[in-house]
């Protein structure tokens, strides 16, 4: 059977039931929406290129979407900078946390687009002029990928403005460096809004399949960002989405992944499928430890592994 035959019937619920059974992991207390997350929160959900929606229970449970909107912020910054954006932005993996106060050596500008600083750059690089209209084209732009109207959560995003001291501090750095152009507040207003936007595991498996398919969205057919800008993304995500867990990750799963600290993840398997899982408890690198699990089964289950010997 093909890859995709296979994926069409695959038991979500059944690897939902295994993965719950898995304890360890805490949820994320860096602000209080966050810390009351319910552990035993689970859903998973996959979009194959085809169009084909496969979801598990709970695929519909919302959260903020976290760093799982970095890659997207990188595919608008691509477009709306007409490339300009991979000038200004490293794209080698740290090895570092993904808020650790850090910039590449001799640039001064952040190491990748996955990690806060890179974030904080890309939401910066977005059309719109001012915050309302960064934030505008940000939702906009995400809610295309998702094939939906998107929304945000605006206590988290006032909490995350607030309470996101690191981020304030990499905003302020990247003043000091002369590699932002905007005022540090404003940086971390529109990303923190951007970290905000409310997914499920469904939304977020269609706007991973986007990328997967090239950048035309697989439900709506609507085309979003060209194949080179997908391209670019779902490289960056492949090297740097999961922190320093990324070289684990590859090797592990092999499926180009973004981690957020919402318990999220968002898979995009070239040319295949689009996947997502959303389990709060994460591990040391603020990756969702449900998640991990479920992506290596899935991975292994479904011959995923980009670098896999697939049947031709
Ligand atoms: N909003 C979080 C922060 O900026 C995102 C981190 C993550 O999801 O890994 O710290």
């Amino acid at each position: 059977m093909s890859r995709l035959a296979e994926a069409r019937t695959y038991d979500l619920d059944a690897l939902r039931d295994r993965v719950l059974a898995e304890p360890g992991g805490s949820v994320n207390e860096s602000i209080p929406q966050l810390a009351a997350a319910d552990p035993d929160l689970c859903g998973l959900a996959l979009v194959l290129a085809d169009g084909t929606v496969r979801t598990s229970a709970r695929a519909d449970a919302a959260v903020s979407v976290q760093s799982a909107v970095k890659p997207f912020l990188f595919a608008l910054a691509l477009l709306d900078t007409g490339g300009r954006a991979l000038d200004e932005i490293g794209i080698e993996p740290t090895g570092e946390a993904f808020d650790a106060i850090k910039l590449e050596t001799g640039t001064g500008r952040p190491p990748n687009p996955m990690v806060n600083a890179g974030a904080l750059l890309t939401a910066a690089l977005v059309d719109g002029g001012d915050v309302d209209g960064r934030d505008e084209r940000i939702l906009c732009g995400l809610s295309a990928f998702a094939g939906q109207e998107l929304e945000v959560d605006e206590d988290v995003a006032r909490s995350e403005h607030l309470l996101g001291d690191r981020n304030h501090a990499l905003a302020h750095l990247m003043r000091a460096e002369g590699t932002l152009a905007v005022s540090a507040d404003d940086a971390v207003a529109v990303y923190a809004r951007a970290c905000a936007v409310l997914v499920d595991a469904r939304t977020l498996a269609v706007m991973g399949a986007t990328l997967a398919c090239g950048g035309v969205n697989p439900i709506t057919g609507r085309r979003v960002v060209p194949t080179e800008v997908a391209r670019d993304v779902v490289s960056v995500m492949a090297t740097c989405g999961v922190y320093d867990g990324s070289g684990r990750w590859m090797r592990s799963v092999g499926v180009p992944a973004k981690s957020s600290v919402s318990g999220g993840i968002v898979l995009s398997a070239p040319g295949l499928l689009g996947g997502a899982v959303l389990s709060p408890p994460l591990d040391e690198q603020g990756t969702s430890v449900r998640g991990r699990i479920a992506c290596e089964t899935l991975s292994a289950d479904l011959d995923l592994h980009v670098f896999g010997s697939h049947a031709a």
